[in-house]
């Protein structure tokens, strides 16, 4: 018998899943040890070992990516070209978004606002106290994350930014040495990189038990019943990303990057599966490189570049979700939204999305900010929390979509015909 392939047995384990967490709630429990707590626990061993592979993993990618651009200009072009796509599309999600918000106003039900319906139960002082003393100026934090005092510090942190960019002027001047160091350099970084893919495939491996427990976990927690007095919030947001994922970006994939985009949604199964299930664009990020080099045939040298960069700086569906949720909060208190503060809400979103950390619920405070700086009711944050969980899961899926298509598009500005040609599930390890 032929065994299945692994993203089908990741999107079995999900609809298990749901069966389960629903049927097991948080309290089911066996021999005194509770389902959820399992979930916990299990869910929690995945993400280590994925978040495990990051520092080693994306260090190597992207020394061995930038080492083969070689000593051309191909880093300036590909540098530029990927600021151009991540900042249009998430322009493009954001517009997305305010439109549907406006066309739809979740947060005004029966001519009523919303607000005073649901009333404000969660706590949300942790959030707020986060966010207080940020503001959108916030942004320029992120140059000095760019440059970090201790790189060995950034790493233990988790601050990808900085490990990124020491890693792309690293392997720059890697091969602008003497021939000899060199060398030793780009196969010390190549065996590096092999061996990290390997660990990559064997936690792979795991994936269906994992995706299992993470998805178990939220369903047993979140349950159905506290959706559905924000079905028309969670609603709005769901439509503007699917719409941003399943019109715009395939267009763009289309038109500019002349790929079919069924081609790349088959390819990218598995690295989506896993952005939704795990909510984390960082974490997904092995699965992401897996998918774009092996299933869609996108070089290292091109996704290394733009992926790693990618899952920390771009984020369409975070800067869409952003953006509804704001004026969501606003319509939800009965205020009336000017044309310049909405401008200013798209501005601080598209802003604020670039420092978002691709871990899960980080927009929580992005919008906090974003309600501080167009002077509304911080408190407002409490009106969502409820269906963040779910909404985060699809946002970070966009997130990670977005990044995929952009390094398809940019390997194909960069004449890789490869991409054309790959046929998905014959990849190797999938
Ligand atoms: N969870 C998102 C991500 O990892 C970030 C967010 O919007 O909260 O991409």
């Amino acid at each position: 018998m032929t065994k299945l392939k692994l993203h089908w047995q990741i999107l079995i384990a999900m609809i298990l899943a749901v069966i389960a967490g629903y049927a097991s709630g948080m309290d089911a429990s066996i021999g005194g040890v509770t389902f959820y707590s399992m979930y916990v626990f299990v869910g929690g061993l995945f993400l280590n070992a994925l978040k495990m592979l990051i520092v080693p993993l994306i260090t190597a990618s992207i020394i061995t990516g930038v080492a083969g651009i070689g000593t051309g200009d191909g880093f300036g072009r590909l540098g530029t070209k990927t600021v151009i796509y991540y900042f249009t599309t998430s322009l493009l999600a954001i517009l997305t978004g305010l439109f549907f918000v406006n066309l739809i106003v979740p947060g005004v039900i029966n001519g009523v606002p919303a607000g005073s319906l649901m009333g404000l139960e969660a706590d949300v002082s942790g959030i707020v106290e986060n966010a207080q003393g940020r503001s959108a100026g916030d942004f320029l934090t992120v140059f000095e994350r760019m440059v970090p005092a201790n790189i060995f510090r950034a790493a233990v942190d988790g601050q990808m930014l900085g490990i990124i960019v020491f890693s792309l002027i690293f392997a720059y001047y890697m091969v602008r040495i003497p021939d000899r160091y060199s060398s030793v350099m780009t196969d010390f970084w190549q065996a590096m990189m092999s061996i990290m893919l390997k660990i990559t495939e064997l936690v792979m491996k795991f994936a269906p038990i994992g995706v299992f427990a993470l998805v178990a976990k939220v369903v047993a927690s979140t349950g159905f019943t506290a959706i559905m007095p924000l079905a028309n919030f969670a609603g709005t947001v769901f439509l503007s990303l699917l719409l941003h994922s399943v019109i715009t970006l395939p267009l763009l994939l289309a038109i500019v990057g002349r790929v079919h985009p069924l081609r790349h949604y088959q390819a990218m199964f598995p690295a989506l599966m896993m952005a939704f299930s795990t909510s984390s664009s960082a974490a997904t990020l092995p699965v992401t490189l897996d998918s774009v080099e092996k299933r869609a045939g996108v070089s290292n040298r091109v996704s290394s570049f733009v992926l790693p960069l990618g899952a920390t700086i771009n984020m369409d569906g975070t800067a869409l979700y952003e953006c509804v949720a704001v004026i969501f909060i606003a319509q939800a208190y009965g205020i009336d939204l000017s044309m310049g503060l909405q401008f200013l809400i798209v501005t601080t979103a598209l802003l604020t999305s670039v420092g978002v950390a691709g871990v899960p619920a980080a927009s929580l405070v992005a919008i906090v900010v974003i309600l501080s700086a167009a002077g509304l009711p911080a408190e407002g944050i409490g009106l969502i929390l409820a269906v963040d969980r779910i909404l985060d899961m699809c946002r970070t899926t966009v997130n990670v979509f977005s990044d995929s298509c952009g390094a398809v598009i940019i390997a194909r500005s960069e004449g890789e015909d490869a991409v054309l040609n790959r046929d998905p599930d014959s990849a190797m390890n999938q």
